[in-house]
């Protein structure tokens, strides 16, 4: 299976941070399945490191109060159409993530807390037929 998979979880030091967020899981599907590593964050046109953003309804915005809606938008594209250019059927993304999250995301207001919905990503590509799992659910994969 062809899956599009979280660069951050395959040891990309592209989260806000700049650090990665290597998962043993994820790097373990190498040999069953051929991963596509992506970020939409970057794709989306934004620096690494860059200020923590999390969704506010269909708004979102980063700590320092700016909108980065639009290069969320971008990036969650760019994924889309890379899943269809490979014929993912699937996506492993990175869980929480106001790009990448799936079923829980943080709540937007910078706290550590997180409320029922999805990243930008996960949203679209879910929205197009593409099943995304969390990287807790990696079991999951066949
Ligand atoms: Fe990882 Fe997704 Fe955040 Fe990029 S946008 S750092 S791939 S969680």
């Amino acid at each position: 299976m062809k899956l599009l998979v979280s660069a951050c979880l395959l040891g990309v030091p592209c989260r806000y941070d700049g650090k990665a967020k290597t998962h043993d899981g994820a790097l373990s599907l190498f040999g069953r399945h051929t991963l596509i590593p992506f970020c939409p964050e970057i794709y989306g046109g934004l620096p690494t490191p860059r200020p923590a953003s999390e969704r506010q309804g269909e708004r979102v915005v980063a700590k320092t109060g700016n909108d980065v809606t639009e290069q969320f938008r971008r990036g969650a594209e760019e994924a889309l159409r890379l899943c269809r250019l490979y014929g993912c059927e699937a996506a492993l993304l990175k869980e929480r993530s106001p790009s990448c999250g799936h079923g829980a995301i943080h709540n937007g207001l910078f706290d550590g807390g997180l409320v029922e919905g999805d990243g930008v990503t996960a949203a679209l590509l879910l929205q197009n037929g593409i099943a995304v799992f969390g990287e807790s659910e990696w079991e999951r994969l066949p």
